[in-house]
């Protein structure tokens, strides 16, 4: 078992491993909800995830048209998990709030469309646009 928290630790999630499902998202609304030039979400069945203490939601509309559930610490603000719509029954959990520097890469690049030229992300199968769902977009 395997740990998410927030910066306070009142928000914590226990995950059964690494998960093979990791994608790094490039899209602005990433940028925005990480405050970083993007995001990487490790993906889980949901009943696989335990969550403990309280979190907040904020619904947005995706690019790909479906609602994305962030959950964030109502204390501290930390973006710990989300579900998408277009993602039944899964869980994306924000790679930085498992902290372990070992944790599997992104198998997938997506939204690279607004990437930052610096970011390279090695190893990756590259989209464009997509999401996670989205397995033929280009
Ligand atoms: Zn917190
Ligand atoms: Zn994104």
């Amino acid at each position: 078992m395997i740990d998410a928290r927030c910066c306070c630790g009142m928000l914590s999630l226990s995950l059964p491993g690494p998960s093979q499902l990791v994608v790094a998202c490039h899209c602005l609304d990433c940028q925005r909800r990480t405050g970083a030039p993007f995001g990487v979400g490790a993906f889980y069945p949901a009943h696989a995830v335990t969550i403990s203490g309280p979190s907040q939601e904020y619904v947005r509309t995706a690019a790909s048209g479906g609602k994305v559930r962030s959950h964030f610490c109502p204390d501290c603000g930390t973006t710990v998990f989300w579900q998408a719509d277009n993602l039944p029954g899964m869980i994306g959990v924000a790679v930085g709030a498992i902290a372990d520097p070992d944790f599997p890469p992104p198998i997938r690049s997506v939204f690279e469309q607004s990437k930052h030229g610096w970011v390279e992300i090695a190893g990756a199968e590259h989209s464009q646009q997509g999401s996670v769902a989205k397995k033929n977009s280009s």
